[in-house]
């Protein structure tokens, strides 16, 4: 009971208090996601500088757990890499699938930090998705600015191997 009190107050802490909220420029992606069934939205905009995920900023409305979700979200991975952001995200993932076993919780404590405090969501199947969705948002919006990275650095380089003359024509 005690440890359940403890998780509502860093949820309802992080909805009253969210971290790292607002649209923030320069950013690579901007994705909007939303869960119709409860009506939670969320823009989030991301920014990559290698594997690096240098900026997740975002603007949202909705349940205290969608909002505090992201919260979260920006606490553990802003500043983090890729990779980590995956298997965060997976962990997120696994605790949401614990239907409620504080063993998963506690064996999660350290990947996921304050992100543990939602394990008493994974209880309530309707309420997953307003967990889930910043942790989607993020996801989606760096798959693409992995994928436009992609596609401009292949297409430098297609300019610069077909295009051997191209030098000349600015002298
Ligand atoms: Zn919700």
């Amino acid at each position: 009971m005690q440890l359940e009190s403890m998780y509502q107050e860093i949820i309802l802490d992080h909805y009253r208090r969210p971290k790292g909220r607002g649209l923030r420029e320069p950013y690579d992606i901007e994705v909007h996601h939303v869960n119709p069934t409860c009506g939670d939205e969320i823009t989030l905009r991301v920014r990559l500088s290698g594997n690096e995920i240098q900026d997740i900023s975002y603007e949202g409305m909705g349940c205290s757990i969608s909002q505090a979700s992201a919260s979260v979200l920006y606490e553990l991975l802003d500043g983090k890499d890729i990779a980590h952001m995956l298997a965060t995200g997976d962990d997120f993932r696994t605790l949401m699938q614990s239907k409620g076993d504080p063993t998963v919780a506690e064996k999660l404590e350290d990947s996921l930090e304050d992100a543990v405090a939602f394990a008493g969501v994974s209880k309530y199947p309707s309420r997953i998705k307003c967990a889930l969705m910043s942790w989607m948002a993020l996801k989606d919006a760096t798959a693409q600015a992995l994928t436009a990275h992609e596609q401009s650095s292949s297409q430098t380089t297609h300019l610069q191997s077909s295009s051997p003359t191209a030098g000349k024509e600015n002298t």
